[in-house]
C-alpha cells in the first residue's frame, strides 16, 4: 500500500535574493518604511509600485496582513456602524472577522457547486438586506464570473471589495483578480502566493479611497514618501478626520517579498503542473466530483478540492482518517467542530446565525488539500492515487 511522507504545510527556502536584501536591511537598521537615508527609496515603496505594476492598479498599499487589509478597506468606506456587508457562507474566518472587527454585519451568500458565490443568491440578498457592499472572497481561487456579478452590483450600487488571498496571480478574461472591485486586498501570509510570515495589500484606481487607506495604516503626515499612491491633493481633506490605526509593513518584510513578486509567474506555472497533475488523478475516480473550471479563469492551483456527493458524515470521517493514516492530510468542510483553519459559518457566533441550506449541502460533501511547491508533480500524482484508492475502499 502506498504511504505519502511529503508535508504539506512547509513551504520552499526562500530564493537567495531575498536572503540578501533581507541582510541588507538588518545590516543597515532602518526596518521602519519612513526610516529613509537622503535619497534612499524605502523597499516598502519600491514593493508598492511593483505590486501596482503587477495588477495593473494605479496605487498600492502594503500592510501588517491580509485581514488588516480588509478591514482597512471597509473602514475606507465610512459605512454607518452596524451596516450590513454581504459576503460569501463558504470562506475562511478572517473574511467574517473583518467585517465584524470594524463594526458591521455580515450577511451571507450561498455558494455554488462549483466554489463561487451564487449570482442568483447576490442578487436576492442585495434586495432582501438593502446591503450597498460586498465582501467578496475568492475562496480557495475560483473566481465567478466576474462580468456577471460586476454587473449585478454596479446596477445596484454595490460596491465590491476583493479579498484575493487566494488569487494573487489570478485573473478573469485577462483582468488580474482584484481589479473588478473598488479595492482588492491579498495577502503575504506564509501559506499564501508570496511569503513574509505576515503582510498583505490593498490596490485601487481610487484616488480618495487609497489616500484614506494610506492615512488609516498609520502614514502619519509622512504620505509623500509613498511613490504608488495619489498625489497631494486627494490627501487635503482626509488627513484632518482619518484616524490613525497602524499596521504598517515594514521593509524587511518588503525586502523579502520584491524577489519572490518577480518570480511569481514561475511559482504559478509550478503550482498548476501540480494542480493539474493531482486533478488528472481524480478526474476519472467514480463518486468524486470535481469543481469545473471556466475558460475565462487564470487560476493558481495552490490547492484543489473535490466533492463526494451522497456521502453521510460517517463515511468521510473514516476516508478522511485513511488517507491521513498514509500520509494525505484533506481538510473537510463537513466537520461540526472548526478545526485548525478551517471552520463554516456555524461557528462564527459573533455574526448573525443565518440558514445556508445549499452551502451547507456542498460543504457537507467538500473536501479540500493544500498543494504547497515542496511537493513534485510525481507527488500529486501518487496522492491522487492514494485518494482514488480509499474512495474505493470507503
Ligand atoms: C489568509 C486569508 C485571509 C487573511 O490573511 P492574513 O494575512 O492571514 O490576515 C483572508 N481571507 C482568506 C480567504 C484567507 O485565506
Amino acid at each position: 500500500m502506498e504511504i505519502f511522507t511529503g508535508n504539506f504545510t512547509q513551504q520552499e527556502p526562500l530564493p537567495r535574493a531575498a536572503l540578501d536584501a533581507a541582510l541588507a536591511v538588518l545590516g543597515h537598521g532602518r526596518l521602519h518604511r519612513y526610516n529613509v537615508a537622503p535619497g534612499e527609496i524605502a523597499e516598502t515603496a519600491l514593493l508598492e509600485e511593483e505590486f501596482a505594476a503587477f495588477t495593473g492598479a494605479r496605487y498600492c498599499l502594503a500592510v501588517a496582513s491580509g485581514g488588516y487589509a480588509l478591514a482597512c478597506a471597509l473602514r475606507t468606506l465610512d459605512l454607518a456602524p452596524g451596516s450590513v456587508v454581504l459576503t460569501n457562507a463558504f470562506t475562511l474566518a478572517p473574511v467574517p472577522g473583518a467585517i465584524a472587527s470594524v463594526g458591521l454585519v455580515p450577511a451571507y451568500v450561498e455558494v455554488t457547486e462549483d466554489l463561487t458565490i451564487d449570482l442568483k443568491d447576490l442578487a436576492a440578498k442585495i434586495d432582501t438586506t438593502g446591503a450597498r457592499v460586498l465582501m467578496l472572497s475568492h475562496m480557495r481561487g475560483h473566481l465567478a464570473d466576474m462580468e456577471a456579478l460586476m454587473a449585478i452590483c454596479d446596477a445596484a450600487g454595490v460596491r465590491v471589495i476583493e479579498d484575493c488571498a487566494h488569487t494573487m496571480g489570478a485573473s478573469w478574461a485577462g483582468t488580474a483578480s482584484g481589479r473588478h472591485g473598488v479595492i482588492g486586498c491579498y495577502s503575504t501570509q506564509t501559506y499564501k502566493h508570496m511569503n513574509s510570515g505576515e503582510g498583505g495589500f490593498l490596490v485601487s484606481d481610487d484616488a480618495d479611497l487609497m489616500a484614506r487607506a494610506i492615512l488609516l495604516s498609520g502614514s502619519y503626515m509622512l504620505y509623500p514618501r509613498h511613490r504608488a499612491a495619489p498625489s497631494a491633493e486627494a490627501f487635503e481633506a482626509a488627513r484632518w478626520t482619518t484616524p490613525n490605526i497602524s499596521g504598517r509593513m515594514d521593509n524587511l518584510r518588503a525586502a523579502i517579498l520584491r524577489p519572490q513578486l518577480a518570480d511569481l509567474p514561475r511559482q504559478i506555472a509550478r503550482w498548476n503542473a501540480l494542480y493539474q497533475t493531482a486533478e488528472r488523478g481524480l478526474a476519472e475516480t467514480p463518486g468524486i466530483q470535481l469543481p469545473h473550471r471556466p475558460q475565462a479563469e487564470a487560476y493558481v492551483g495552490s490547492s484543489i478540492q473535490f466533492r463526494l456527493p451522497g456521502w453521510p458524515p460517517a463515511r468521510i470521517q473514516s476516508f478522511v482518517a485513511a488517507c491521513a493514516a498514509r500520509g494525505v492530510e484533506l481538510k473537510w468542510f463537513g466537520a461540526p467542530e472548526p478545526v485548525a483553519f478551517t471552520s463554516t459559518h456555524h461557528s462564527w457566533h459573533y455574526a448573525p446565525a443565518q440558514a445556508m441550506p445549499e452551502t451547507d449541502r456542498i460543504l457537507s460533501t467538500l473536501l479540500d488539500m493544500r498543494l504547497p511547491l515542496t511537493f513534485s508533480t510525481e507527488d500529486a500524482a501518487q496522492i491522487a492515487r492514494i485518494i482514488t484508492d480509499e474512495v474505493s475502499r470507503a
